[in-house]
């Protein structure tokens, strides 16, 4: 089922809508991303109303457990990550119900014929893989070989997917082997937040903005992905990715895609990641001068990277930022500016859209006000907020001030807010209906995997080093200077 909302006064109310009945199993459902975020999640649809009766969810995983033993781990689960007053008792037995476990190693070949045995025909089966990426292929092999799944069937695959072009292709190539494109579902969970659905919605659902979404209106775009923690207990892998692995060549390159893309004809999958597919292929190669990488170091607000992972001299990157250019019509010469990194003053994930100066103030070039933005915030507080010039109020002459029009879903949505659905519960739902819009496609993965390797190839053949950054602070002095240089500044990073 699916959630619409209407307005009714001046806030949004919600009804739902039915989804097919499912089984859905959890490979890995006893790891962390199945009890942080999967299994809350389907919980919270679950409570909502919004899975089928008998939907059922199947945890597997090597452990050595029954399905009521699972059910009590999954029991403390919901009840350290939703909390209480979302967590009524006769919701939690009734999700517990539909909960069964099956003890698989996917590496071998026990469990399988039970896992097949449970699994019912006229539903959707929909296989979640929240595992290594290593045993990806093993699963997809053994669903396909024991006749699990069949045609109509869908696998959920995780990030990474793959460590540059050459492993994506390998990766991909295995599970067509097993598996349709149209079966296969690579999740990339910032395409299921609320606010980047509704990048799309006020893009293409308003007559206001498309007109002035192009070089001749926009003056540069800036994407920020700051994360306040570090790599805690995530060294190993970290140090092995770094940012431009771990955060840009997925979330960071969907989300300016999705800002770029031309107007699709329909919001169906082929059509959207068409367009995304064409944003990748018109990346400019990007200048070293264009770059800058980071590594935190030690201040009195924690320690630096190097002590938290095991190489004493690992010239990983913690921070990104880059200068980008899309060579096509629409955007030529508009620099789209991407930050992200760890251990940064605060948690903030926003695109902004900085619009060019008015040709001609008639009030005067000291009246004050600056340029319109339309500031997409994906946390905190989720919203959109777009910043207008008015007259100050009051006497002493034309003065101009800048206002925001905020749109923050929490107070939109009041009372619903706890409801709306987080980025995996909207992205489960999304696989059980077969609607693979928000999922990204396996020649975009390889596309944005052909655009990042050589830059990682570059900075590995001439032994590029990080520059130092404090931990709690906006990065290093050399991403500002990035956008000074162009008469322009980063956006606030705000605590
Ligand atoms: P995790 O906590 O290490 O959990 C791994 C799960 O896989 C456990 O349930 C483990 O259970 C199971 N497993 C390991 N070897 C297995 C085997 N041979 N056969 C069957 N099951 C096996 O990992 P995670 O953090 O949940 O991450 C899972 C996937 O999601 C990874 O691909 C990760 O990159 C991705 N991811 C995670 C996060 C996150 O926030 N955690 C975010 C984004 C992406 P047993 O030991 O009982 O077998």
């Amino acid at each position: 089922m699916a959630r619409k909302y209407e307005t009714k006064g001046k806030q949004l109310v919600s009804r739902v809508i039915p989804v097919e009945n499912f089984d859905l199993v959890i490979f890995g459902g006893t790891g962390d991303l199945a009890r942080r975020k999967i299994l809350p999640g389907l919980f919270r649809r679950f409570r909502s109303g919004q899975m089928p009766d008998d939907a059922r969810i199947i945890g597997a995983a090597r452990s050595d457990l029954d399905s009521k033993g699972y059910r009590a781990e999954i029991k403390s689960a919901l009840e350290e990550f939703v909390s209480s007053k979302y967590r009524p008792e006769d919701a939690v037995d009734g999700f517990l119900e539909r909960i069964e476990y099956v003890a698989i190693d996917a590496m071998g070949d026990g469990g399988w014929k039970e896992l097949k045995s449970l699994m019912r025909d006229g539903v959707v089966k929909a296989f979640y893989f929240s595992v290594a990426p290593s045993l990806f292929g093993p699963l997809a092999e053994r669903l396909h070989d024991f006749k699990i799944a069949d045609r109509d069937s869908r696998i959920v695959v995780e990030k990474p997917f793959g460590r540059d072009l050459e492993s994506a292709r390998a990766l991909n190539k295995t599970l067509r082997d097993s598996f349709e494109e149209d079966q296969i579902y690579r999740i990339d969970h910032y395409l299921g937040k609320e606010t980047v659905q509704n990048l799309m919605a006020v893009r293409f659902g308003n007559m206001l903005f498309e007109p002035l979404w192009n070089s001749k209106y926009v003056d540069h775009v800036q994407i920020t992905v700051a994360e306040e923690v570090g790599v805690d207990g995530r060294g190993a892998y970290y140090d092995r990715s770094g940012a431009m692995r771990d955060m840009v060549q997925n979330h960071l390159m969907q989300l300016l895609c999705l800002i770029a893309m031309e107007p699709p004809s329909r919001f169906d999958p082929d059509a959207v990641r068409d367009e995304k597919l064409k944003v990748i292929r018109a990346l400019d190669p990007v200048a070293s001068r264009d770059i800058v990488r980071g590594q935190y170091t030690s201040s009195k607000k924690g320690e630096g990277y190097l002590e938290q992972v095991e190489n004493p001299d690992s010239q990983t990157e913690s921070f990104i930022a880059m200068k980008l250019h899309i060579s096509n019509w629409r955007w030529s010469g508009v620099p789209f500016f991407l930050r992200t990194g760890k251990r940064l003053k605060a948690r903030q994930s926003e695109i902004s859209i900085i619009f060019k100066d008015t040709p001609h103030s008639i009030f005067g070039d000291d009246s004050g006000g600056s340029q319109n933005v339309l500031a997409i915030r994906l946390q905190p507080n989720e919203g959109i907020t777009l910043s207008v010039t008015i007259k100050e109020p009051g006497p002493g002459g034309m003065r101009l001030v800048d206002v925001p029009l905020d749109m923050t879903f929490a107070d939109a949505l009041g009372p619903d807010a706890e409801d709306v659905p987080d980025a995996y519960e909207r992205l489960i739902m999304d696989v059980i209906r077969g609607n693979q819009t928000l999922f990204m496609r396996g020649d975009e993965v390889e596309a944005a995997w052909a655009w990042t390797d050589p830059l990682i190839e570059g900075w590995a053949s001439k032994g590029d080093r990080p520059s130092p950054y404090d931990v709690g602070s906006t990065g290093p002095e050399e991403a500002a200077i990035l956008l000074h240089r162009d008469g322009r500044r980063w956006r606030e990073i705000r605590s």
